[in-house]
């Protein structure tokens, strides 16, 4: 494999992984792979953990970015939205009132988020019939981070205070670049005076924890016109910053358009420049790098969007989002009408999925590829009381090499045994992809997987 495809790759893993429910089983492997046996038979006292996270995916946008293979519906769509949000209700009602009828109390939610898609774009009072619907099963926590993704251009700064009077309190604002001629190239629906005017409009409103998100290696963006919109971004003192390099996805007039490391496209070099700028600069500023793609304040790191990482469970409701309840994880359909009729299904089975729980060998898989993903990395003893002493072990030992060049960070106890693996910041985050398999080929994979094979096609 070339240092290029590795790397896209490896950016493949971090967006699909970051942007997190809607996209999770579409995760992309660079090989087929097949499932080892699993040895450690003693490892079997699997237990569900309630979720305490909702993902809420609202598919309507103004136009379709050129790079975005998001489920997304563009255009005028506002004849949807009665029909949409009745049947994300009757979803929610159906899958809740099962959990209930099943565990009788389920955890109050911690995290609720608002994906899409464009969220801000819909009346408030969708917003509100979705939260009550929620209510009417769980209770809130008293400190549940509510976050709305929203786009410059989609609001006003009376929407925005009907969004933070419904207990909103954390925004996520797409803002991807400050140069209006690369927002224009991307086919964003808004410029670079929208971004600070919406910024304005939610301080005025009275947020006081909002995210921004930025795009690196888009075509003709050099270093300097990046380093211009990081600058721009610190300068509008964000509590929480994402950062997501281009993914060329085939179906997109990008991916159509463009080869990874061909210009226009940044090359190999550049982007990785851009990505080492963004991290230096911000962790200078005050930025914790927690995950490979983002950075907050302290206190701001995203709540909603670790518990993707620490792989644990979570609803997802609407088009094309991903749930993990009871250890099965899967999709809803793409497309509006596949969606109603899932619905419906869903609705004559009394809320059940019908889908195989995930194998523990898969959990794994996920445990090591999103944990990596985290500053913190992964507990050696904590993976192993999950999965077994022997995968441990391998993955301990295939660390070992990443060890010793510098990629992977280990921490020792005093009697010196590993504790903990990470990557560095910033040489083994961008290393990623080719870590991963490394460690994945010695200890949880075999060649020609049918999940994995499948998740590649
Ligand atoms: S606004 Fe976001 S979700 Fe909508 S088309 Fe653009 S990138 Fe995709």
């Amino acid at each position: 494999m070339n240092s290029s495809k590795t790397r896209q790759l490896a950016w493949t893993f971090i967006h699909h992984f970051t942007t997190a429910t809607t996209h999770m089983t579409r995760c992309k492997l660079p090989m087929s792979y097949e499932k080892l046996e699993y040895v450690n038979s003693k490892v079997e006292n699997r237990s569900y953990a309630l979720p305490k996270s909702v993902y809420i995916h609202i598919p309507f946008c103004i136009r379709k970015c050129f790079y975005c293979d998001f489920a997304v519906i563009a255009g005028d769509s506002s004849h949807w939205y009665d029909n949409y949000i009745s049947y994300i209700v009757r979803e929610i009602e159906s899958t809740l009132s099962y959990f209930k009828r099943k565990y009788q109390k389920l955890p109050d939610l911690e995290t609720v988020y608002f994906g899409g898609g464009t969220p801000s774009l819909l009346p408030t009072i969708y917003i509100q019939q979705i939260l009550l619907s929620l209510q009417k099963y769980i209770n809130f926590a008293s400190d549940v981070e509510l976050t709305v993704e929203m786009d410059p251009g989609t609001f006003d700064l009376s929407k925005a205070r009907e969004f933070f009077a419904l207990g909103v309190n954390r925004v996520s604002v797409g803002v991807q670049s400050f140069d209006d001629t690369l927002l224009q190239l991307c086919g964003r629906s808004h410029n670079s005076k929208e971004i600070y005017y919406a910024w304005d409009t939610l301080r005025t409103a009275g947020f006081t924890n909002l995210s921004l998100d930025l795009m690196s290696g888009l075509p003709n963006q050099s270093l300097e016109v990046f380093k211009d919109s990081i600058e721009k971004a610190i300068s509008l003192d964000p509590e929480h910053l994402s950062c997501y390099d281009l993914i060329l996805e085939g179906s997109t007039p990008f991916g159509k358009k463009y080869q990874s490391g061909v210009y226009p496209l940044p090359s190999e070099d550049e982007a990785a420049a851009m990505y080492i700028f963004a991290s230096c600069r911000l962790r200078e500023r005050g930025f914790e790098h927690y995950e490979v793609s983002n950075y907050g304040k302290p206190k701001y790191l995203s709540k909603h969007n670790q518990v993707y990482w620490k792989n644990q469970s979570y609803y997802g409701f609407g088009i094309s989002a991903t749930s993990y309840t009871e250890m099965k994880r899967f999709s809803r359909p793409r497309k509006l009408l596949s969606y109603f009729d899932w619905v419906k299904r869903l609705e004559m089975q009394n809320g059940e999925v019908e889908c195989p729980e995930e194998s523990l060998q898969e959990q794994a898989v996920d445990t090591l590829i999103l944990g990596l993903r985290m500053k913190q990395g992964i507990s050696i003893d904590e993976f192993e009381k999950q999965y077994g002493q022997q995968v441990s072990w391998q993955v301990m030992e295939a660390a070992q090499p990443w060890i010793e060049s510098g990629h992977i960070l280990g921490k020792y106890n005093c009697n010196g045994q590993l504790q903990r693996i990470a990557l560095q910041d910033p040489n083994g985050f961008l290393l990623q992809n080719s870590i991963l398999i490394s460690l994945l080929e010695k200890s949880l994979w075999n060649k020609s997987s049918s999940k994995y094979h499948k998740a590649q096609s």
